[in-house]
């Protein structure tokens, strides 16, 4: 859990304002990786009860936008959020249960944000979904 100075220098890094509702979702979602909206919102009210669904979503779409988060929404699930890192990290989904962990780039640092074909674009990031299911699910 990062102190409240951490989570101010966070914000400010990222050259936002520095507000309750941002740190207790900032907060929130280091606590819970791969959480949904709804959980975060029961995580940051924890920490500040007069929190309003209302806030919760403009923080995250704030802390997105500013590249400190990252959202990211499986086929048939719910979006989910976590703390932007920039080691490009892929998901492995299970299709029965939805248990989500992560998987790091099979080839070094970044390598999946070459394709073979840019099509113009200027690349930012790559989402690789795995699906399968997961070892209780699969026992
Ligand atoms: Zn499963
Ligand atoms: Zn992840």
């Amino acid at each position: 859990m990062l102190s409240t100075l951490d989570l101010q220098e966070l914000l400010r890094g990222a050259s936002l304002r520095v507000t309750r509702p941002r740190m207790a979702v900032v907060s929130a979602v280091l606590a819970n990786p791969h959480a949904d909206t709804e959980s975060i919102i029961a995580a940051a009210r924890a920490e500040l009860p007069e929190l309003s669904h209302q806030a919760v979503y403009d923080s995250l779409r704030t802390l997105t936008a500013a590249g400190l988060l990252r959202c990211f929404q499986p086929a048939g699930s719910l979006a989910r959020y976590e703390f932007h890192v920039e080691n490009n990290h892929h998901h492995v989904v299970c299709r029965l249960c939805g248990f989500i962990a992560d998987v790091d780039c099979a080839v070094g640092k970044a390598s999946c944000l070459t394709p073979s074909s840019d099509h113009g674009f200027v690349i930012e990031t790559a989402d690789v979904i795995y699906w399968g299911l997961c070892p209780s699910c699969s026992s």
